[in-house]
């Protein structure tokens, strides 16, 4: 005899142990110093994929949302609501409060099986249930920090509670939060809060892997809404209701796709059982449409399907060749509020224009740094009085430079106007002759009548 039996259900649960698996290991991985995700706002630097930006290469997030959002169209297309049950924090956690603390630890629900039933009163387990979830909150808020504070500094922080008042009460105030989410909204927080959830039919098209309860072979219960027989006259169905009370949103699936369904296949997995005694297949699958109508195949790759992978790989590759191309050092140039500066030195008269240079080492090495600077079309016309001598930098240190740039010949002749010479800086670290960029600003040179002012 065949065995029909499904086991999506120990399936997730092994998915989830996974994820949080990964969760919680990933902040505490690093390499060459960097993490695979930190956004920290303290210094300023974004880690992705262990390579580490500034501030002021935060234009790369963008592209990582976009991607994000690109494959949640991509997952949704291709198999309806599989984030809701098989990936999203709220159902992993109320799988933990409900089916681990409630029903397997504390036994105030008695049967796994059935969701819908309430069992009134054991106040004193409820209580000891909704602190016990308290500490796991406490442990997932803290891993969610961990990608915005990196461990190593976080477990310094907690334990001067003085010092970081604002940890400690974004800590405890965010998992009182998730523990009222958790505990109390529950499902309705899939059903009326979720977003995700009102736009995600949008997405569907008729070869969407959905949770669909097979009329052809189960029989016809509701027309519409309205339930039409608790048994088909005619059909496999035998109305156990097996499916109805596992679900964790309290729907009957018979009555076809609903808002409310979350992609768990609690349902399939139970009807599986009870159809199996019958040798055949549960009545409840996760298919799509079109496959139930045609008795076909679900066709994964199709428009738009292709088209989202085609679009996320445009996405991604773009993604590495920007990061690749990361600036091993940054620097932005400011020219002061001054045109330019005139100064007697014994007879003659020197003018310097200033600038404020901020350097960044985004490097992961520490390096010495100089530049030089140029006039086009003018060699020798210049030189650098501020600083004089090169500058060290720390991995990730920002510097500020006040820059003098004096002109050592006379450079223009024009009685009428301030001539404007576009001037090349060529920046560079000292001991790494890869460590090179190029900025471009102008050096202003009074016109001749200033001089003569000044004289
Ligand atoms: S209908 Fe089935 S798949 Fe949908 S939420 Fe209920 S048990 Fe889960
Ligand atoms: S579990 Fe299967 S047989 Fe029982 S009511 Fe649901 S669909 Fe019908």
């Amino acid at each position: 005899m065949q065995n029909f039996i499904t086991n999506y259900t120990k399936k997730r649960y092994v998915l989830y142990g996974i994820i949080s698996i990964i969760a919680l290991s990933l902040p505490f991985i690093k390499i060459n110093g960097n993490h695979f995700f930190l956004l920290s706002f303290i210094h300023s630097k974004l880690d992705l994929i262990f390579v580490s930006f500034s501030t002021q290469e935060f234009y790369l997030m963008p592209f990582v949302l976009i991607l994000l959002f690109l494959f949640i169209f991509f997952i949704t297309t291709l198999g309806g609501r599989i984030w809701c049950a098989w990936s999203c924090p709220q159902t992993i956690f109320r799988v933990i409060y409900r089916d681990l603390i409630q029903t397997k630890i504390l036994r105030i629900r008695k049967n796994i099986n059935n969701k819908q039933k309430e069992y009134p009163g054991q106040y004193f387990k409820k209580t000891i249930a909704v602190v016990l979830f308290y500490l796991v909150s406490l442990i997932a808020i803290s891993n969610l920090l961990w990608y915005f504070v990196p461990p190593e500094e976080y477990f310094e922080y907690i334990q001067n509670p003085d010092e970081h008042l604002l940890l400690i009460g974004i800590l405890f105030f965010a998992s009182l939060l998730f523990t009222l989410d958790v505990t109390y909204l529950a499902e309705k927080f899939c059903v009326y809060v979720c977003p995700y959830a009102r736009i995600q039919s949008v997405m569907f098209d008729r070869d969407t892997m959905q949770v669909i309860y097979n009329e052809k072979r189960g029989g016809v219960i509701f027309d519409g809404k309205f339930k039409l027989h608790k048994k088909p006259p005619q059909g496999e169905c035998i109305g156990c209701e097996a499916c109805v009370s596992v679900c964790p949103t309290h729907i009957d699936i018979r009555a076809g796709m609903q808002l409310e369904c979350i992609n768990c296949l609690e349902c399939a997995d139970a009807c599986s059982k009870i159809q199996n005694k019958f040798n055949r297949p549960s009545l409840i699958n996760w298919t799509s449409i079109k496959s139930i109508e045609t008795n076909k195949k679900i066709k994964y790759f199709r428009f738009r399907t292709i088209g989202y992978l085609v679009v996320i790989t445009i996405v991604l590759t773009a993604l590495f060749v920007m990061g690749s191309k990361k600036e091993r050092m940054l620097l932005n140039i400011n020219r002061s509020s001054e045109l330019y500066q005139i100064s007697h030195v014994g007879d003659n008269i020197e003018v310097s224009n200033a600038y404020t240079f901020l350097f960044q080492n985004t490097d992961t090495k520490d390096h010495e740094y100089y530049f030089e600077a140029k006039l086009k079309d003018i060699d020798n016309g210049i030189k650098i009085t501020r600083p004089i001598k090169p500058f060290k930098l720390e991995a990730g240190e920002q510097s500020k430079k006040i820059v003098i740039i004096k002109a050592i010949k006379k450079l223009a002749n024009d009685n009428q106007q301030d001539i404007i010479f576009p001037l090349y800086i060529k920046a560079y670290a000292k001991d790494d002759d890869k460590i090179v960029i190029f900025r471009e600003t102008i050096f202003v040179y009074p016109k001749i009548s200033i001089f003569k002012e000044v004289k």
